[in-house]
């Protein structure tokens, strides 16, 4: 018996999603902070694990932190398997983050990816238009945008949540970088659920998204989530590490210095163009891609290749001034 003959045909037409050997490379490929937590926190941290009781099923609601899940791409899964009735439509502007559209080929959604202007801007009336024709049971939004770093005005947001019919996300994996959020809209706009992650901010090892809307939303949603999605170590590491959240705080602030430094740096080598970002990463067009990240790669620097979604592009993440110094010569040497 041939898996081929019982797996859903949107199933089999999916790849899973790659990861590369980062082993010994300057890991600049996926947008996690590169600074550690000070040595003196990691071994509390290690002593407050160790009061963990591993043998308990951890406490179910995510009461003590928050509305959880494991990571953001497991609430993205669990909206739109919510949402997903047969025939229904999922709408988001691309290129975006990959995940949409996966999850709408698992839920059996249709997926509608709106093209962004040729400079990764976004155009609302287009999308707007495309709401009209054919209107979505839920609407993706990356705020700011990977993988292009691009943060949409907020006016345009809003008309999209405005007009829209159905349920809009606001995925806000990037706001500590970019500073602007639709939280304090949750009570506008009863159609708008707004996403975060410890990822970026440097817990992308523990797994840990947060969703925030109506309660009417969340109780659907927990309904969808399995009961014990977030497990005992990592409630007790996001509660210890939310304790002395200014420290993740510094390193964002460090990071979005970083990045002023490293975005002028790359829009001076020939041939780079660099789109701007408000995310912890940036978009840059190259001549050849395809070479440039291999010979990147050969450097012992890895970064993102877009290939085939967006020609020529490659996303680098912000790295530590020194990572960032290696990236610049292995580039320079590269082009
Ligand atoms: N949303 C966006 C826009 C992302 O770029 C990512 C990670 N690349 C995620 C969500 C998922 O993050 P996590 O599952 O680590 O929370």
């Amino acid at each position: 018996m041939s898996p081929e003959k019982l797996v859903r045909p949107e199933i089999l037409a999916l790849a899973a999603y790659q990861v590369p050997d980062a082993q010994g490379m300057v890991k600049l490929d996926a947008m996690e902070n590169p600074y550690p937590l000070p040595p003196a926190l990691r071994r509390e941290l290690a002593e407050a694990l160790s009061r963990v009781d591993l043998n308990r099923y951890p406490e179910p609601t995510g009461r003590r932190v928050r509305e959880l899940g494991n990571g953001s791409d497991d609430l993205i899964q669990i909206i739109t398997l919510a949402v997903a009735r047969p025939g229904t439509t999922m709408m988001y502007p691309a290129p975006t983050f990959v995940m949409y559209g996966v999850n709408a080929a698992l839920c059996g959604m249709k997926a509608v990816a709106v093209p962004l202007r040729e400079d990764f801007s976004f155009d609302a009336d287009a999308f707007i238009a495309r709401m009209k024709s054919e209107p979505p049971a839920v609407v993706f939004i990356a705020y700011p945008n990977n993988p292009t770093g691009v943060l949409y005005p907020e006016e345009d947001v809003l008309r999209v949540i405005r007009a829209a019919e159905g349920l809009v996300v606001l995925d806000e994996a990037y706001h500590a970088f970019a500073g602007k959020t639709f939280m304090q809209r949750l009570g506008e706009h009863p159609n708008l659920v707004v996403l975060r992650t410890l990822s970026k901010l440097g817990l992308a090892g523990i797994r840990l998204g947060y969703l925030a809307g109506r309660p009417q939303w969340i109780e659907q949603f927990n309904k969808v989530r399995q009961a014990y999605n977030v497990n005992v170590l990592t409630q007790a590491a996001a509660l210890f590490v939310l304790e002395r959240l200014e420290v993740l705080e510094e390193q964002a602030a460090r990071i979005r210095a970083e990045r002023a430094a490293l975005g002028a740096a790359l829009a001076g080598l020939p041939g780079v163009t660099v789109f701007p970002s408000q995310a912890n990463f940036f978009l840059v067009r190259v001549p050849q891609a395809e070479r440039t990240y291999e010979s990147l790669k050969g450097q012992g620097v890895l970064v993102k290749n877009l290939h085939p979604g967006l020609r020529n592009c490659l996303r680098i993440t912000v790295g530590t001034p020194d990572e960032n110094r290696i990236l610049l010569t292995a580039l320079q040497e590269a082009l």
